[in-house]
């Protein structure tokens, strides 16, 4: 009896890995989930609220922001210069990078 318990519970646990990988492979498709697919903004100053208010990309749980650096992907002819927001869960603990672009942005 117990053994069977832990069986299901084993078996439970691998569906819910599987399933949280495909949600993080699925977030590394949407716009911020890579660096040249990176969202959109206007102002430096909005990066880290909008990064904090996407749901952890696991659990849908609560992010918190780590850190937020400049970054240049690509080299050659055409360097892109990206933000990357380093995310963790408060809920789970998965970590995730989130890209940003400022191209939009008005010159100043
Ligand atoms: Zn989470």
């Amino acid at each position: 009896m117990a053994k069977r318990a832990r069986t299901i519970r084993r078996e439970a646990e691998r569906a819910t890995d599987k399933l949280r990988q495909a949600r993080m492979k699925l977030a590394a498709l949407e716009p911020g989930g890579s660096p040249a697919r990176p969202i959109e903004l206007v102002s430096a100053s909005v990066i880290e609220p909008h990064a904090a208010s996407m749901p952890c990309a696991a659990c849908g749980g609560t992010v918190r922001v780590d850190t937020h650096e400049a970054r240049t992907f690509g080299a050659g002819d055409a360097p892109k210069r990206v933000r990357v927001v380093h995310v963790r869960c408060v809920a789970c603990g998965t970590e995730r990078d989130v890209y940003f672009s400022l191209d939009a942005a008005l010159p100043s």
